[in-house]
């Protein structure tokens, strides 16, 4: 089982470094250094400082293009978010991203900072125990020994130890990971009708 760890901030190096102590297949890169590595692997885990949405959505999606499982790890704030372990059957990121939403304290909040994150490289959670990224590197190898994709994401409150799971459920309509490239192909051709249209009418 060859895995592509790409990790964002000291928390997710830390993370990756626990990670390759453990198993001898496995790539680990800063994000935006993986290159062509995805299509080499047999997992794409993520493992990031802050809640990282345009990063993981666009790993998901390459990952996805590529057929290969993609496991998320990311610190949002106080809850270290882990999973779920995105692959055929299961639920996309946008399904995941619109779960997400609904459990976040305010939602304009946090789609502000994940525009955030997106602009500034240099903004996350800069603090980590051993212990957090023990669980993180815990988490990240059981899903890259997994046999199947698992719709569960945890939720680990690292101030007082909790730990919750909630099972992603498709939102209404979504095709699936692996109908995405199918889907952008139909919503080009939307968006192509309505500029022919708009061409027409001037
Ligand atoms: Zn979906």
């Amino acid at each position: 089982m060859s895995a592509l760890v790409v990790w964002e901030g000291p928390f997710g190096k830390a993370v990756a470094h626990a990670v390759r102590r453990e198993l001898d297949d496995v790539v680990a890169v800063e994000r935006g250094m993986h290159g062509d590595a995805i299509a080499r692997a047999d997992r794409v885990v993520f493992v990031s400082w802050r809640s990282s949405d345009a990063a993981a959505a666009a790993l998901a999606d390459a990952a996805n293009d590529a057929g290969v499982p993609f496991f998320p790890v990311q610190l949002d704030n106080r809850v270290m978010v882990i999973g779920p372990l995105f692959g055929h059957g299961g639920p996309c990121y946008r399904c995941f991203r619109a779960r997400y939403l609904t459990h976040a304290a305010g939602a304009d909040r946090q789609q502000l900072l994940w525009k955030l994150y997106a602009d500034d490289a240099s903004a996350g959670v800069a603090g980590f125990t051993p212990s957090m990224v023990r669980i993180a590197a815990s988490a990240a190898l059981s899903a890259i020994a997994a046999e199947s994709a698992d719709p569960t994401v945890r939720w680990f409150d690292v101030l007082t130890g909790d730990l919750t799971g909630s099972e992603i459920v498709a939102i209404h309509a979504c095709t699936g990971p692996h109908d995405r490239a199918r889907n952008r192909g139909e919503r080009f051709v939307t968006a192509l009708e309505a500029l022919l249209e708009e061409g027409v009418d001037r």
